[in-house]
């Protein structure tokens, strides 16, 4: 018999990969996946520092700790743009809802998060599942907690649709779902606040889109009465005569999902002009073609830079792009769009993977290689020997980093 005990302590990189679940390179974890990885690494390695295994491994997962409660804090607290703090999920084919508190307003719906379910109004740009699916969630939702039926915004085109969804889910369901569905074209306009109104915008998708661009609304006194006193421009007020215009100011656009063509729309000029921007960029780079991006109904990031010339706006929210991307991938794409116009552009990338997790998780499997059985090298072994049984010679030897057990000169 011979047993085979490494002496020399093991590498924390060579006990990792056997706690981890199999990762493939090639197919990357979802979001909500991405963080059973690391609980699972956390208790296999605790189970390890509980048993005074190495004091190393408690650094690690300190730095790790560490590192896991940065990314969170960075990735919870939202965009603050221009004076309103931005929140949201926009991840491309998985779920996109965009949420302005300041507007009491989300931008779709995306799979409904908890932070929407607060805002007052929805403005639907599409049918796609990723910007629509938590639809009946969201008013169900208000239905629960008492809050008022919300007003949502869809094209014309597909309100039918959703108010049969809708039918669906009360028959379904069997509950009210108090809802005011507004079918809203390009070129109309809705008074959300005394102060702010909204207007679609159109896009350019794989199904009917728009997007939408929200106002605020004041009221400037007219030119011709600029040299007036208080107490004439009193008088004509009393007599009924309408004594201001109306400035209307593009504040927030959002596109949703389109084509780079809405950039090229002089339709679309306020879109261009409001201080924010929110538009998506689905694709970043070589390994998708723009013409890939075209057919699919998407930009690429290639196209916006391509058309930096018309954006005016004061910050662009880049959203919408494909998981296939990590936050380091987007960043450092967005420097490239930034290095070409004076608006501030900012990523959205929440539940993005970050190259440095999930890299490190890999690289730490890929470098595992498990240790060759050392040969047992007799002439520098030492050890000692004593006579266990009558006539039973037992000898305990350490060569080469084993211990190697022989009984009367023979290993069993
Ligand atoms: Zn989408
Ligand atoms: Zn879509």
């Amino acid at each position: 018999m011979q047993l085979s005990l490494p002496i020399s302590p093991s590498k924390l990189h060579t006990i990792f990969p056997f706690h981890h679940p199999i990762i493939s390179p090639s197919k990357p974890p979802l979001t909500s996946h991405f963080h059973s990885p690391h609980q699972t690494h956390l208790t296999a390695v605790n189970s390890l520092k509980s048993a005074g295994y190495l004091s190393s491994i408690g650094r690690a997962i300190d730095e790790e700790e560490e590192y896991r409660k940065a990314r969170a804090a960075v990735t919870r607290k939202g965009v603050d743009l221009e004076g309103y703090s931005i929140e949201g999920l926009s991840i491309g084919g998985h779920e996109t809802c965009i949420i302005i508190p300041e507007l009491k307003c989300a931008f779709d719906i995306g799979r409904c998060p908890s932070r929407a379910i607060q805002q007052n109004f929805v403005f639907i740009t599409h049918g796609h599942l990723d910007h629509i699916g938590g639809l009946p969630m969201y008013v169900a939702s208000r239905g629960l907690y008492n809050l008022k039926p919300p007003t949502i915004f869809v094209p014309p085109s597909i309100k039918d649709d959703v108010e049969k969804l809708f039918d669906i889910h009360r028959s379904l369901g069997n509950v009210e779902l108090n809802v005011d569905l507004v079918a809203l074209d390009v070129g109309e306009t809705y008074e959300l606040r005394n102060d702010i109104v909204v207007r679609p915008f159109k896009t350019h998708h794989v199904v009917p889109s728009q997007g939408y661009i929200i106002y605020s609304v004041r009221k400037k006194l007219k030119k011709q009465y600029l040299h007036l006193k208080g107490k004439q421009i009193e008088k004509l007020k009393k007599s009924g005569v309408e004594i201001t215009d109306i400035i209307l100011s593009p504040e927030v656009a959002f596109t949703g999902d389109t084509t780079s063509e809405y950039m090229l729309n002089p339709r679309n000029a306020d879109a261009l002009r409001a201080k924010i921007l929110i538009t998506e960029a689905t694709f970043l780079d070589e390994a998708c073609s723009i013409d890939h991006a075209q057919q699919h109904g998407h930009t690429h990031l290639f196209e916006i830079i391509e058309h930096a010339q018309w954006i005016r706006n004061k910050a662009v929210l880049l959203t919408h792009f494909s998981s296939r991307y990590h936050i380091e991938d987007i960043r450092q794409a967005v420097l490239k769009l930034q290095s070409k116009v004076s608006a501030k552009v900012v990523p959205l990338t929440e539940g993005f993977k970050s190259m440095y997790t999930y890299q490190h998780l890999v690289k730490s499997r890929e470098a595992f290689v498990p240790p060759k059985p050392k040969e047992f090298d007799k002439a520098t072994a030492i050890g000692i020997s004593f006579e266990a049984v009558k006539g039973m010679k037992v000898s305990l030897n350490i060569g080469s980093g084993l211990l190697r057990l022989s009984v009367n000169g023979a290993t069993p």
